[in-house]
């Protein structure tokens, strides 16, 4: 029934051993995610944004890992879902928010940065009675500055019974926190959102990003949805910037900020604070590629982070 029913009203699918096999598989991924969840095992990985202006590392979207005690990394595409249709994604996402903030201030105090977190943000968290405590709890046992913490949430937060989202969000940036509409691009991508929803960012889709390259027309869409967003007084995030030229194209339409495996893959937090030891000590504080790409942007990009 589940299957027929995810392929839309008046489908029908024949039940075979591999729907019992998935189903089996979904279940018991479903018991090990509880597990994992109640253990707080979850961990939270980091990539970094890089402004387009200066090259230099602005902030970091922090990321949930799930590593399975038998099938080792799950993808977070597979987890997610999972924990939403599961009723785990409220407290999964307060532990990743716990857990974000906590680490940057960490390493905000002890590489004098400033840098800022991105955490995603599921739209049943958003109406869940206790988010905005379980906000304030994650800001006030980490002594992360609510200014340097981000919200990530897509527009499918919107599309349905939207009103207890919105007065979260907004009850969130009376706190100080900047909200992301994330995936900006991929779905409807009402230009409505801009005007009606209290957004201080958009970030463009990695799929519009990675059409740019062979069709001018998606191009001209995206340098337009920036010209707007700027003129509504929103900044600019690409994702998914994974090729010089593409770097190129968004700092032509004056992006704000990018993200991509050009610049960063996603770090563990070791690997995060090897890279900010770096910069401390004064040698390249940019990821390896980035330093190859600032010798191919004239003047624009610098070597240097705070
Ligand atoms: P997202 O929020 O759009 O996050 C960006 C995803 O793109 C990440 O995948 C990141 O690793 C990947 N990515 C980064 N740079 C590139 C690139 O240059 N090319 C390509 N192809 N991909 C790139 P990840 O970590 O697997 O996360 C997938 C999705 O899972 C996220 O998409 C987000 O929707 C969701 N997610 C992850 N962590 C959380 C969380 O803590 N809470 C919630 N609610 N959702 C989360
Ligand atoms: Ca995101
Ligand atoms: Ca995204």
């Amino acid at each position: 029934m589940y299957a027929a029913k995810s392929l839309g009203k008046n489908c029908v699918h024949i039940f075979d051993r591999g729907v019992l096999e998935k189903t089996a598989r979904e279940l018991q991924m479903e018991t090990d995610l509880r597990r994992s969840v109640e253990e707080s095992l979850i961990t939270v990985s980091y990539q970094p944004v890089y402004s387009v202006a200066t090259g230099m590392m602005e902030g970091l979207e922090a990321l949930a890992r799930w590593t399975h005690p038998v099938h080792g990394e799950i993808s977070a595409d597979e987890f997610i879902p999972l924990a939403e249709d599961a009723g785990l994604i409220v407290e999964l996402g307060q532990q990743v928010l716990g857990k974000a903030c906590c680490q940057v201030a960490a390493w905000n105090r002890q590489f004098h940065c400033r840098l800022t977190v991105s955490v995603n943000i599921s739209g049943r968290q958003l109406s869940d009675r206790d988010f905005l405590r379980g906000v304030s709890d994650a800001l006030l046992g980490s002594q992360l500055e609510p200014s340097l913490l981000k919200f990530e949430i897509t527009e499918s937060v919107l599309l349905n019974d939207h009103q207890l989202a919105v007065e979260a969000l907004d009850r969130a940036r009376a706190l100080g926190i900047e909200v992301y509409l994330d995936d900006f691009g991929k779905g409807f991508s009402a230009l409505n959102y801009l005007v009606e929803f209290p957004f201080d960012t958009i970030k463009i889709d990695k799929s519009f990003i990675r059409d740019v390259e062979r069709d001018h027309r998606r191009a001209t869409v995206m340098a337009t949805i920036v010209q707007l967003a700027k003129s509504l007084d929103k900044k600019v995030v690409a994702e998914g910037v994974e090729t010089l030229a593409q770097l190129k194209f968004i700092t032509a339409i004056h992006c704000d900020y990018a993200q991509g495996f050009l610049l960063s893959k996603t770090l563990l937090p070791t690997e995060m604070t090897a890279v900010l030891t770096s910069n401390a000590n004064g040698e390249e504080c940019l990821c390896p590629s980035l330093l190859e790409l600032v010798a191919n942007l004239p003047g624009k990009w610098t070597q240097t982070v705070n």
